[in-house]
């Protein structure tokens, strides 16, 4: 008997400290940790205590023998991480969590926080966490609600996912917590604002700018970014009205992270299905009349490197009425399970298997998932909107420690009607604070943000994706957030943090501002509404909207 660790995990870890056994892996302190995809339980060294589904945020864990049929292969998964002998090789014990120390004070360390998504959620909690402190935490939203990207990236078909916003939430009532929504920095305040009113500034506002291809037909009309159709989906305001041309049965996706994965899912899925979820109304009626019949997800490396994980192929494969084919020559040829990517944990040999055996199964009379690989886009073609894609064929070659594609002068082009930019994003320049454009991200040591000397700039901070670049699941900012943390912590005990300049509050230069309880309104409104629909919520996808719900008049 074990237990098993499911699509949904969200690797923020809370699991690892519950277990008396110390058999979930990697562990935040283990090399793996960083690139790992899920988190796995050790068959063999679990005792089936039960203690990591208690504290599971988002319901990934079950005991194996109650584990539903469609989860069944995460037991192999769970298991193939422990079949290297050195992870095995753990400690029984974890090291005991280090609490900086915060000196006494009259006056209470005052941190703003710029961001509501799960890094700044994590680092409030963690500020708040040291009870005794009084520290008063701002979290500062450029929208009207918090989350982030839970409210706003996580699919709508992921509800499961979406449940860790009731851990996350649940810091927005501690003592010394206060929301500031609809209100941006660099649009209502500046950080020379906030870094005269707070001894510390965090800087956990994600990286939502779309990457660009530089290939001709790019802007061209039916050519979209994923940051446009996830936001439309999820109901986001600044999407929420885009229309979309679903009337061709083709859509192609560049890019094979997961979230074009999430995107295949969603264009594909039955609208019973999706009505049962909070998708946004309008892009549920779009869909309902789509004639799209095929997605195919296009990924300039090999099967090897493809940014997808496992656990959202398996996730992909359970779709009713789906069919995932490949073409199996590139899914064999391009022998890039090489040394280089199996030097670390990688899921990439069942990925393989599972796509060949998908592909078997594939009928040509369902709705189908095509997973391309090897192939760069070179063109978006069409006269006055998108007709197709033209593709360079790539070999995988090593250049020192990557592995690149390289292109072999074949070309092919695939028609279609709508063309999805699925790259992964960028993080934007913050005012006058140091940027480094090359990785998109604000340049930090151990969470400090750094001048251009390479000093730490003394009271700020980052954390999530704006500090890491773009990738990693929810749980991954947790770990994040706490480096963070403990820097601006440690910083304050050695008294490196200048008091507040500005007396008075920030609110006078920001009010009306959405606050927790105007954040209440609009969440208990859009429950009950959905909850009339037999949806879990109704989003609310304008500001006016969503202000109104709050009480809170528009500012001009
Ligand atoms: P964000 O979540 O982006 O939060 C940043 C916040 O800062 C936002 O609320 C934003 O409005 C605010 N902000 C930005 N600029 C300003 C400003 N100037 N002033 C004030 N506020 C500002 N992970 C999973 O585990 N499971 C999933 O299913 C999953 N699905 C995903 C789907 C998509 C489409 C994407 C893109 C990611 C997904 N992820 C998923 C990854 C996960 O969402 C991220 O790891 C996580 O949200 C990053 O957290 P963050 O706090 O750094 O950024
Ligand atoms: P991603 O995982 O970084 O994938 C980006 C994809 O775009 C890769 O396939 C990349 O190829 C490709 N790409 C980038 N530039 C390209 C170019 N110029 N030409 C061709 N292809 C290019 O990004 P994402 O899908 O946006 O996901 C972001 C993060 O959120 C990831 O960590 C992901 O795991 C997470 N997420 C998780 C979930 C979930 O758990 N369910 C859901 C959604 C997102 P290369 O690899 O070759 O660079």
């Amino acid at each position: 008997m074990t237990h098993v660790i499911t699509q949904t995990c969200c690797n923020d870890a809370t699991c690892v400290p519950a277990c008396p056994v110390n058999c979930i892996h990697p562990t935040p302190d283990e090399p793996d940790y960083a690139t790992a995809e899920m988190l796995y339980i050790d068959p063999d060294g679990c005792i089936d205590c039960g203690a990591c589904i208690d504290v599971c945020p988002v319901n990934a864990i079950y005991p194996d023998y109650e584990l539903p049929d469609h989860l069944a292969p995460f037991t192999d998964l769970n298991s193939a991480y422990f079949e290297a002998p050195q992870r095995r090789d753990y400690e029984p014990v974890h090291p005991p969590r280090h609490t900086p120390t915060v000196p006494p004070s009259d006056e209470p360390l005052r941190v703003a926080v710029v961001g509501s998504g799960p890094a700044g959620l994590y680092a409030a909690e963690e500020l708040l966490g040291i009870r005794s402190a009084g520290i008063k935490v701002d979290v500062i939203e450029k929208l009207p609600v918090p989350g982030g990207l839970v409210r706003y990236g996580v699919a709508p078909d992921h509800q499961s996912t979406k449940t860790v916003w009731n851990q996350l939430a649940r810091t927005m009532g501690k003592p010394g917590f206060r929301l500031l929504a609809n209100v941006e920095v660099g649009r209502d305040i500046n950080h020379e604002d906030l870094a005269t009113r707070y001894h510390a500034v965090v800087y956990a506002n994600g990286a939502d700018a779309d990457k660009c291809l530089g290939i001709p037909g790019e802007d061209m009309p039916g050519s979209h970014s994923a940051g446009e159709l996830v936001g439309w989906y999820n109901g986001h305001p600044d999407f929420a009205e885009l229309r979309f041309d679903f009337s061709n049965e083709r859509v192609v996706v560049l890019g094979n992270g997961n979230v074009a994965v999430d995107i295949a899912r969603v264009l594909l899925s039955s609208v019973d299905d999706l009505r049962r979820t909070d998708i946004s109304a309008t892009a549920l009626a779009q869909i309902a009349e789509s004639q799209v019949r095929e997605v195919v997800i296009v990924g300039r490396r090999g099967v090897a490197e493809a940014a997808f994980t496992t656990a959202e192929l398996l996730g992909l494969a359970r779709v009713e009425g789906l069919s995932i084919s490949s073409e199996v020559d590139e899914l064999s040829a391009e022998g890039s399970l090489s040394d280089v990517v199996a030097s670390r944990f990688t899921t990439a040999p069942q990925k393989n298997r599972l796509l060949h055996e998908l592909s078997a199964r594939a009928t040509s009379d369902s709705k189908m998932v095509s997973f391309r690989f090897l192939h760069s886009p070179i063109e978006i073609v069409g006269n006055d909107r998108v007709a197709g894609v033209r593709l360079a064929r790539n070999e995988m070659v090593r250049e020192g420690t990557a592995v690149v594609a390289r292109p072999t002068g074949d070309v092919e082009e695939i028609k279609c009607g709508m063309v999805v930019r699925s790259l992964g994003f960028q993080g934007r320049p913050i005012g006058s604070l140091p940027f480094d454009a090359q990785r998109s991200v604000l340049p930090t040591r151990e969470g400090r943000v750094l001048s251009s000397g390479g000093d730490p700039i003394a009271g700020v901070y980052a954390a999530g994706w704006i500090k890491r670049g773009p990738s990693g699941v929810i749980g991954t900012n947790k770990a994040c957030a706490i480096e963070t943390v403990r820097a601006l912590l440690d910083d304050y005990a050695a008294a490196k943090l200048t008091p507040p300049a500005v007396g008075g509050d920030l609110l006078d230069l920001v009010s009306p501002a959405v606050d927790v309880a105007g954040w209440r309104a609009i969440d208990s409104r859009e429950r009950s509404t959905g909850k009339a629909e037999g949806r879990p919520r109704t989003k609310m996808t304008s500001v006016t909207s969503m202000l109104e719900a709050a009480s809170i008049h528009h500012r001009s």
